[in-house]
């Protein structure tokens, strides 16, 4: 089954050929800061691009931080770690277009949560990384 991804502009597009493995939510700052917080871990072999990969901005922030983020640079639209090199890498949930067949397993970095976002779903919750 194919679970198509898109960006807002439509200028990238791509498909997963399979179910992520899992979803999870993180509320670190910089994942709410560039609207990535709900993401789906993605097997780059199931990983097919339709157009736009050379669209995709990568921002490497300074150490301590460590994870790359991929947008659009059209429209801003979070894409995760789409261009990742890695066997599997996080992209964003809201950038999907279709049901990714799984539903949150864990909120992490809770103690980062801003007051108003309310947690309404039963899964697990980290203070901070899961160990
Ligand atoms: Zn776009
Ligand atoms: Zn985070």
């Amino acid at each position: 089954m194919m679970i198509q991804g898109s960006c807002c502009c439509g200028r990238v597009k791509f498909e997963i050929t399979q179910p992520p493995k899992m979803m999870g939510t993180c509320h670190c700052s910089r994942c709410r800061k560039v609207g990535a917080s709900t993401f789906v871990m993605v097997s780059r072999s199931t990983l097919k691009w339709i157009q736009g990969a050379e669209a995709v901005t990568r921002y490497a922030p300074e150490p301590p931080f460590k994870y790359a983020r991929c947008f659009c640079s059209i429209c801003g639209t979070a894409l995760g770690e789409i261009d990742s090199e890695a066997d599997t890498f996080p992209v964003a949930a809201q950038a999907l277009d279709d049901d990714p067949q799984v539903r949150n397993r864990f909120h992490e970095f809770v103690a980062a949560k801003p007051p108003w976002y309310e947690i309404c779903d039963g899964a697990k919750q980290f203070a901070e990384h899961p160990s």
